[in-house]
Formats: structure tokens, sequence, C-alpha cells
């Protein structure tokens, strides 16, 4: 009779328990895997063989099939390697029966016998968790990055023969358990302050509502201008994660097998700056076992585009999608996967070919025909979701010499942006969405009202300054954030003339 052991198979971050079935065949001695594995999957039976042998443990002399179900779920990797072990076990009468329904294995083994990590233990073992499965066996180096999940007892093995030791009720196996607060409550370090950028008041300022409201911004400006350091700034004023999005980040980091096993939690909001000669892929996510790109993870932090337009004009449009939804669908033969991409696009780019118009020092060489040319690689619907957009002024030396007035340090900034974003998130606590950069046409009607005296101010403006209709729409998200962070309840005539001074090309 054939014997089912529980694993598990992540898709993207999705998590679906996967039945193991051994059975034995009298015939010659062999293993078959099937059940729509790929190449390390079936590479497994060469590990099995001699893991289990080395393991000391007596390996079946007869044909052994091996089923993963259910078929029409792609098994990726070498994570049912510990289950299928465990089931070829149980089948020579190695381990005596245990309640097969309640534990979930995981894990690759390496030939001689000892448990090696995988990819994506916390969104596995969270998605268990939600599956109602009380018990996981994981690698022991994994056991780290389990043990923030309180819903579930996950243990950790050093190899086989301890997993098959505790089956028997011989030995008891190690499990942990984290706090994410402990590890959050830490001061985060960052490497520029903005203390320690001289000038740039404007910049500075556009800055901060951004971080306050989660806008993306565009900053045009010379090289040299300061436009990078700026945005590696901007990290320092950008509030502290939550638990819930430490947990999010860390599932995204861990199926990309980018997570410190010895650190195992992100704790800080990430700052991804991928240059334009970055593949779609590589930006977007994808492949044919579709990973998470730069965009995913950049996720609840800041994805910093350099030289934007300098980006294929194919891949600045899939930004569109990310950039509307906060998530990237990526299609592929079978399915599509979703992988969640709400990040703060901050573009940098010079204000024309050469980098140097309306520069104070340097002459701008380019022709009309060639600037507008260069501008156009950013098309209107990319550029209108981008809330704010402003010129970066090089500083002249006596403003860079000039130590009279001293900058405000991130720390008191990143106070005031806190403030601003607890008052968003109780407003908007019933609408599913945290900040005023979400906010879309019906949701502006109801939090973004002006009196009649401001909304007369405010079609002027866009008259005069020639602006489209839809910036109308993104004028009063700006200035709804401008009032937050003064606190206000109403959004004031000075609230949109600060906001229209962030919308400077
Ligand atoms: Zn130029």
């Amino acid at each position: 009779m054939a014997i089912t052991v529980k694993s598990a198979a992540i898709i993207g971050l999705d998590v679906f328990e996967i039945n193991v079935e051994v059975d034995t065949i009298n015939s010659i001695p062999q293993v078959s895997i099937i059940g729509l594995g790929d190449t390390a999957i079936s590479e497994a039976k060469e590990r099995l063989r001699l893991a289990i042998k080395n393991s000391s443990f007596s390996f079946p002399q007869t044909k052994v099939v091996i089923n993963l179900a259910p078929a029409d779920i792609k098994k990726e990797g070498s994570s049912y390697d510990l289950a299928m072990a465990i089931g070829i076990l149980l089948k020579e009468n190695i381990i005596k029966d245990f309640k097969k329904d309640e534990i979930v294995f995981i894990g690759e083994l390496s030939l001689d016998g000892s448990l090696r990590a995988v990819n994506g233990i916390l969104p596995i073992i969270c998605g268990l968790a939600d599956l109602g499965i009380k018990k996981a066996i994981v690698p022991y180096e994994n056991l780290k990055e389990a043990s923030f999940i309180d819903e579930i007892e996950t243990l950790g093995a050093q190899n086989l023969s301890q997993v098959v030791s505790y089956l028997n009720g011989e030995s008891n196996l190690k499990t942990l358990k984290q706090n994410v607060e402990d590890f959050l409550d830490k001061k985060e370090e960052f490497n520029i302050d903005f203390a320690n950028v001289k000038g740039q008041q404007i910049a500075k300022k556009a800055l901060e509502i951004a971080a306050a409201g989660a806008h993306n911004v565009l900053m045009s400006g010379s090289p040299g201008a300061g436009k990078t350091m700026l945005s590696k700034a901007f990290m320092s004023i950008l509030p502290p994660l939550t638990k819930q999005e430490a947990i999010e980040l860390t599932k995204i980091y861990s199926i990309s097998g980018l997570l410190d096993r010895s650190k195992p939690l992100i704790t800080s909001r990430p700052f991804r700056s991928p240059h334009h000669s970055a593949s779609a892929v590589g930006i977007i996510g994808g492949g044919s076992n579709p990973k998470p790109g730069e965009i995913t993870l950049a996720h609840r932090g800041v994805l910093f585009l350099d030289e934007m337009v300098e980006f294929p004009r194919k891949t600045l449009e899939v930004l569109r999608q990310p950039l509307e939804d906060n998530v990237i669908t990526i299609s592929r033969a079978q399915n599509s996967i979703q992988y969640p991409a709400n990040f703060i696009l901050l573009g940098a780019m010079n204000p024309c070919p050469c980098g140097f118009l309306g520069d104070s020092k340097k002459q701008c060489t380019c022709s009309e025909y060639q600037i507008n040319r260069y501008r156009q690689r950013l098309s209107g619907p990319l550029l209108d979701r981008i809330d704010i957009q402003i010129k970066i002024q090089r500083l002249d030396e006596n403003e860079l010499l000039d130590s009279s007035q001293p900058s405000e340090p991130s720390e008191t900034i990143r106070k005031r942006v806190i403030k601003a974003r607890k008052i968003q998130m109780e407003r908007y606590k019933n609408e599913g969405i945290l900040t005023n950069s979400e906010l879309n046409s019906k949701l502006i009607k109801k939090y973004c009202k002006i009196d009649d005296t401001t909304k007369q101010f405010l079609k002027n403006a866009i008259v005069s300054f020639n602006l489209s209709a839809r910036a109308f729409d993104r004028i009063l998200k700006i200035s709804r954030t401008i009032a937050d962070l003064e606190e206000k309840e109403n959004i004031e005539i000075s609230h949109i003339a600060q906001a229209l001074q962030l919308r400077s090309f």
C-alpha cells in the first residue's frame, strides 16, 4: 500500500500542500519519480539512495515509485528530498508509523544525509500556518528564519538520522521562537543624513513631502547637482518598517535567496538602484521559474532609477502597472504569478542630452529637437504616475561653503514624516489604503475637499502654468500631504501654492 507524507510547494509567494506518495513494486531495484517535477527532482533519486545509505539505513531492494501530487502543480527544486526519504523509510519499516497528516517535511538532502537549507522557508511556513498545519520539520539552518511565525511549531534537524530518531520517539528536535519586534527596535543606521547635505532647500522639502505621502519623485538636474546623494539621504527620513512590512519583505528576499541566514529578518526599507543596462526580467521579474525583479525587491522601500531616460522604453512602460496597482503580474505558460511591488519611485535625469540645460555655469550644446526627443522618452502616462517633478540646481561656491545655516538632521524630518503617516493611516483606515499617493479620483473628491476660493486659485494656476486636467488631482494629493505635515485638517491656498512648486517642469 502506498504511503503518503506531506511536503509543500511554493509558486510565487503562494504555498500548496504536496502529497509525496511512496510505493514499491517487486521489480528491478530502481527509483522512479513522477508528478511534474523539474531536473532537480529527477536527480533526487541519486541523492535519496546515497543519503539513506550513508545514514546507515537500508534502501529497498525493489522498484520504488514516488508520486508528487497534485500533478498539476509544477514542482521545482530539491526541497521534497526529506519527505521522499521519510516515505521510503516508512515503507522499509525503519520509521514507526506516526500521524502523517500533521507534519510537513521540507529540506534538501546531501549525499552524506545532512539537511541543506532551502530558499523560501518563511513564506512556506506562513502559508502552511494559513492552511492549518500545526508542525513542520525543516533544515536546522532554516530554523531562525522560520522562528518568527507563532502559529505553527517548527522543528530544525541537522540530518536525516535526527528526523528518524525524533519520529521514533527516541530524541527531540530543536525549536526556536523569536519576536519580530525585538529586531525592529534596534536603531537603524543610515549612510547619508540630511544634515550633511548643504543647501537644496526645495529638494529637501520635496523629499520630505514624498516620504510623508509616499509620492513618486522625478528629479531633473545637471550632473553633479546631488541627485544621487539626495536619493540616498531619502532613506533616512522614511518611517521604520512595521512588523507586517518586515515579514512581507523577508518573504520576498527569502524566495530570492537573498537572506542572510544568520540574520534572517529584513529590518530596513530597501534601496534598489538597478543600472539602465539591466535586463527587463532583472527589473520586472520573470524567467522560467519566475523570480522577483528589482521592483519587488524594492517593495516598501525605494526604486532609484538614475538616468531614467536611458532605460529601455519597454521596461519603463511595464512600470506603469506596478506604479498603479502596487503589484506586478508575471505571466508564464501554466499560470501567472503576482508579486508585491509597492515602492516609491525616485527617478533622476539630466535636463537634456548634454546635461547642462539651465545650468548656471556651463552652456547647453543641445538643439531644441534633441532636447524634445530626449524628454519624450518618458511617456505621458508614466509621468502621470510621478506626483512630484522638480529641478535640482547645482550649488554655487557660496552655498557650498556657507555653514551659517546648519541643515536640519534627518531624525527631525523623520519625526514629522511619521506623524503625517499616522494621520493618513487613521483617516484611511476603512479605505484599504495607507497613504495619500494611493488616493484615486473618487477618494480625492472625498478627502481633498477645498473651498471655493482655493478652488479658483488652483484653477487659475492650472491655466497659467498650462497644466493638464490630470495635474489637478495630483496637485490636490500633494497638497493633502503638505497639510498633513502641518497637521492641518483642511487644504489651504498656501498648501496648493507649495504643491505647484513641486511640478516645476
Ligand atoms: Zn544640453
